[in-house]
């Protein structure tokens, strides 16, 4: 089912868990998302995190300041 061996460093780090009939987002970072009845909804909810949080244009600007 996975695709195994072909993971690239800082592209999907989020996953979908399932806790009953609800989906919630996970990230590698720790992060995790609302219980969702969709599976859709929660990797919609793991996207927008993923995109706020590690942006595929992963350059090292090394302006780290805030947060
Ligand atoms: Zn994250």
């Amino acid at each position: 089912m996975l695709d195994s061996g072909d993971i690239r460093p800082g592209q999907n780090r989020t996953t979908t868990v399932e806790r009953g009939s609800f989906s919630i987002a996970r990230c590698s970072c720790g992060w995790s998302g609302p219980a969702r009845r969709a599976r859709a909804i929660a990797r919609d909810d793991a996207a927008v995190h993923a995109t706020a949080r590690h942006p595929p244009s992963d350059t090292s600007d090394s302006s780290d300041s805030s947060d």
